[in-house]
């Protein structure tokens, strides 16, 4: 215990402190103390002090005290995912600390985080992509400023515009060290914005849920058609981008509040509290669509070209696309096997009127 924590400890025992399992009283006769293991009776200053030098299970009861209260200054969700992070609800201080001396490490996503005990009871925060796990730190770019998280999440591993900051496409190959709390929060909500309150929100019972009636009657400009799309279409939709693959939120928004969409809702830890812009853009497109009329065409197919068309829909559908390989003919979406029904089938045939 340092000079900073028993000052601290010292003023917060005339109120009285509990916390994570301490417990300090200041009577007439001296000072209480308590842990889960142990009860001090009435000691004076002195033996106080003496005792919490001499006794590291207490210390630690300490500085965990005095970092989550005295050094964390940051909002109650930043503060409720910090003690997440740790598994402050679940574990007591000395089950944490002997954990967090290794390093705890939880997903958030694609993201890794990996919380170590500092001096004194401080805790640093390392953050990397769940691929890099493994990965020999000097082989990954480290960051240092939070900020950077934008740039890492703005473009995929092929270097395509990432849309949906949520979608499973974060790039790996980086990591921040020895982040405090207040920048690990930081950088992760650069990572994923709004995630942490949301998170927070829902915890605490108090997540806005704006299902997708009232978000599509809120929509304005070329987006106000979306009202129309038809409510099997919005679980297509659901379908199409909402789920795991697709986006790590956990979609909690309905067509309304007493009618569920009946598709699944992914497994992610964070919550998506309303249909978001790039679902609202997509609907957009599907509404146009879906106002068409279908018509019957008729087209002469082999069971296996029948079996090769949903092939690559398949493939296109799950971004496969690029990694099958040009030399593997017997799959029905390589590119040849794919030139070859468009120049047999459709090379004469205007597809769009159904006409040749
Ligand atoms: S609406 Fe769907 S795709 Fe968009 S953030 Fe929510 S879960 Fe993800």
């Amino acid at each position: 215990m340092n000079e900073a924590q028993w000052g601290a400890l010292r003023s917060a025992a005339t109120a009285g402190v509990s916390f994570d399992g301490l417990v300090l009283e200041q009577t007439g006769e001296g000072f209480v103390l308590e842990t889960p293991a142990e009860r001090y009776e009435p000691v004076g200053e002195a033996a106080l002090r003496e005792m919490l030098a001499g006794d590291e299970d207490a210390a630690s009861f300490v500085s965990n005290w005095y970092y989550w209260t005295q050094v964390l200054d940051v909002a109650a969700d930043r503060y409720a995912y910090l003690r997440w992070l740790e598994h402050a609800d679940e574990r007591d201080v000395p089950t944490r600390y002997e954990k967090l001396a290794d390093g705890v490490t939880r997903e958030w996503g694609q993201l890794l985080v990996t919380v170590q005990l500092g001096e004194a009871g401080q805790r640093r925060y390392n953050l990397r992509h769940v691929a890099d796990r493994d990965a020999d730190p000097t082989a990954l770019d480290e960051r240092t400023d939070p900020r950077d998280a934008r740039d890492l999440s703005t473009y995929d591993d092929g270097g395509r515009y990432r849309p949906l900051k949520t979608a499973p496409s974060l790039a790996p190959g980086w990591r921040f060290a020895d982040l405090d709390g207040p920048d690990l929060v930081r950088a992760v909500d650069f990572f994923y914005p709004a995630t942490v309150s949301n998170w927070h929100r829902e915890r605490e019972g108090e997540l806005d849920v704006s299902h997708w009636r009232p978000t599509a009657e809120r929509q304005t400009g070329i987006y106000e058609i979306v009202e129309g799309l038809p409510d099997a279409a919005v679980g297509w939709a659901a379908e199409a981008c909402c789920v795991d693959s697709q986006c790590l939120k956990r979609r909690e928004w309905d067509l309304d509040e007493n009618t569920e969409l009946d598709v699944a809702r992914g497994e992610g830890e964070f919550p998506c509290r309303e249909p978001c812009s790039l679902l609202i853009a997509a609907a957009r497109e599907w509404t146009e669509l879906e106002r068409e009329e279908t018509r019957t065409y008729e087209l002469e197919l082999t069971p296996s070209e029948r079996e090769q068309i949903a092939e690559i829909v398949d493939a296109v559908a799950d971004g496969r696309v690029d990694e099958i390989r040009e030399a593997d003919v017997g799959d029905g979406a390589n590119r040849y096997r794919a030139r070859y029904l468009r120049a047999k089938r459709f090379g004469a045939l205007d597809v769009a009127d159904g006409e040749e």
